[in-house]
């Protein structure tokens, strides 16, 4: 669903991705782990052209990204992305939020992306907050409509940039715990940056840790989490035990 080849990605002089190979396969929950500063955001932001690579290749869904204003425009409607702030339209109720790209975008219609709307509240169970205003939800509420928004584009790839981390410990769980079904009951191809290692291990097929500006270790979770090879994996991993 995702390849990445030989990625080189620059700011300026600073190499950020150095020589970077990810594959992503249909149906597949890949979560990304590693220092901060290591890259991770910005190997996500690369998938879907939010920054422009210096060298390699990358490929959604069989069709190698090119930066026209045309080809991202198809590309990224195909991938969901969903960040650390929830970043909803606090002028629009959560119903207005999530018809709104459905409309604009795809060019549904009024009671179809309504009716959508309404199925995707009820899968994050927020069927009761339609009406509401971002402002009068909790930070996991938010981030679960969040996560409605981004599926009523019926994208082909979830990528998740630590939906978690902005969020009051007892609010973790109620995200995770719809991002694990998605995950697994539903089959989402995800590609999730977190630091929550439960979930990893719940619903990751793969962990790919990421240092300093290269994968340094890839495999299941138990094998990177538990028994991880390299110096660089072994020193993350120690560091957050
Ligand atoms: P964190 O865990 O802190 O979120 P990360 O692994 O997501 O870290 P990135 O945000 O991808 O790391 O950043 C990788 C490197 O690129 C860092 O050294 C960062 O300072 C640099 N960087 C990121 N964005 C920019 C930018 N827009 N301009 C210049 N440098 C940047
Ligand atoms: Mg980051």
């Amino acid at each position: 669903m995702v390849q990445m080849r030989d990625i080189v990605k620059r700011y300026g002089h600073t190499t950020v991705l150095d020589g970077v190979n990810l594959d992503v396969h249909q149906g597949e929950v890949v979560v990304l782990i590693g220092p901060s500063g290591a890259g991770k955001s910005t190997l996500l932001r690369c998938i879907n052209g939010l920054e422009q690579i210096q060298s390699g290749t990358i490929t959604v869904a069989g069709e190698e990204l090119t930066y026209s204003e045309k080809h991202l425009n198809r590309v990224r409607s195909r991938i969901g992305m969903v960040f650390q702030s929830f970043n909803l339209f606090p002028h629009m109720t959560v119903m207005e939020n999530i018809v709104m790209a459905q409309r604009d975008v795809l060019g549904r219609g009024k009671k179809e992306s309504q009716e959508r709307a309404v199925h995707l509240l009820e899968r994050v169970g927020l069927a009761e907050k339609a009406t509401a205003y971002p402002d009068h939800l909790s930070g996991g509420q938010q981030q679960r409509v969040a996560i409605a928004r981004a599926l009523a584009m019926d994208p082909e790839v979830m990528l998740f940039d630590e939906p978690t981390s902005a969020l009051d410990p007892e609010l973790v769980g109620e995200v995770l715990q719809v991002m694990k079904t998605l995950a697994v009951d539903d089959g989402m191809t995800m590609v999730v940056v977190t630091h929550e290692m439960r979930f990893a291990r719940r619903a990751a097929d793969r962990v790919v840790l990421m240092a300093d500006k290269q994968i340094a270790e890839e495999g299941t979770p138990e094998q990177v989490l538990d028994n991880p090879t390299s110096e660089r994996g072994r020193a993350f991993l120690a560091e957050l035990s």
